[in-house]
């Protein structure tokens, strides 16, 4: 393990290590917070975590949230440094959307698998072939692929997008298959294509275990958060009948907060018998964390207690604080690809309701 460039000021005088995984060697103690919240201010930087950060990033951020809404706060924070606790393509939009701004990524290498399903050059060739398409892309896509698309969208407004295109226009949907193949069936649109791309973390949801859990869990509600590219494959089995509709709710993560605390709200008066005490979760397991905070009452569970988003988790408290020090891994994005980009994006932050991104 190589150890990195990174001199920790007192109290901190651990070593950051560089490894296959991220960065280590630094635990999450109430001196290291101390200490992040400290470098922060030194830098005139604002932390922002996502939901799927380890609960120890997200308890430090200044704002916990989805890639969107983290964007919007990232664009109007007074501080002039970003500081993104996420995965590399919502840095990037974050720096679409703030381009006079340094962001910072905590692990360069967190990287997302449904993003990656889809390279600028793969895009290029596609769209060739489809000269008169429409492009949408969801926004797990890096920079370049934004820059060559049309519209964007979320899975929360993925089928107003697809609806407001001139039905005789053919339409090319990617990256995420799960999410077009739900788009196609909900609009009945012959004329679209999808990528055959995916999230790792998706096979871990799959429909024997989701009609599994609602036959053991008989009570339970299902929490399905759309705009989560490793839930799309439950958002299109929920679809199927693979869990009873009645207890399916399709939340933003904001939605799922306000739920869980009028549901906790419920049982309490209730003394336990008008509402659902058991909640699964069909997300990434890092959402739990924020969803057990709300609403202690509630016992949260996870569909899959493997849907763990490996690239989430290299922004550790040693990556954390190496960024701080080091002002590093910063995020560039050239003026060009950024101006594209950020076209498609307001694009789709006009159509319907776009939720908040992943
Ligand atoms: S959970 Fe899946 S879609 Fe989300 S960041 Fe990780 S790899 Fe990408």
């Amino acid at each position: 393990m190589a150890t990195t460039g990174a001199k920790l000021a007192p109290p901190l005088m651990g070593q950051v290590f560089d490894g296959p995984s991220g960065y280590t060697g630094v635990a999450a103690t109430p001196e290291w917070a101390q200490e992040v919240k400290r470098l922060a201010r030194e830098r005139n930087a604002t932390i922002l975590a996502h939901n799927y950060q380890l609960p120890e990033i997200q308890d430090v951020a200044d704002h916990v949230g989805d890639s969107l809404a983290l964007s919007r706060i990232a664009a109007e924070a007074p501080e002039d440094t970003i500081v993104f606790c996420g995965v590399h393509f919502m840095a990037e939009t974050a720096k679409i959307l703030s381009p006079e701004k340094t962001v910072l990524i905590p692990d360069q290498r967190a990287g997302c698998s449904l993003a990656d399903s889809i390279s600028a050059n793969e895009l290029r060739a596609w769209k060739a072939e489809h000269p008169n398409a429409v492009v949408v892309s969801y926004v797990n896509t890096t920079a370049e692929v934004k820059a060559l698309t049309d519209i964007c969208c979320t899975s929360s407004n993925a089928v107003d997008v697809v609806a407001s295109i001139d039905p005789d226009r053919e339409v090319l949907f990617l990256p995420d298959q799960f999410l077009g193949a739900h788009v196609k069936r909900v609009t009945g649109r012959a004329n679209m294509e999808i990528w055959a791309g995916e999230c790792h973390v998706h096979a871990g949801i799959n429909g024997d275990e989701l009609t599994e859990q609602a036959r053991s869990h008989p009570d339970a509600e299902l929490f399905v958060h759309p705009e989560c590219g490793c839930a799309t494959s439950a958002l299109y089995l929920a679809g199927e009948g693979a869990f009873p509709a009645d207890r399916v709710h399709i939340l933003s993560t904001g939605g799922m907060i306000d739920a869980a605390k009028a549901a906790a709200e419920r049982s309490s008066r209730s003394g336990g018998k008008d509402a659902a005490t058991q909640v699964l979760v069909a997300t990434e397991v890092g959402m739990l964390h924020q969803l057990r905070k709300a609403a202690p009452g509630i016992d949260f569970q996870a569909v899959n207690d493997r849907a763990s988003c490996k690239y989430m988790k290299m922004i550790t408290p040693a990556a954390l604080l190496r960024c701080l020090v080091d002002g590093a891994d910063e995020v560039h994005v050239d003026p060009e690809t950024a101006a594209l980009g950020r076209n498609s994006v307001q694009r789709m932050i006009a159509i319907g309701n776009p939720g908040g991104g992943e």
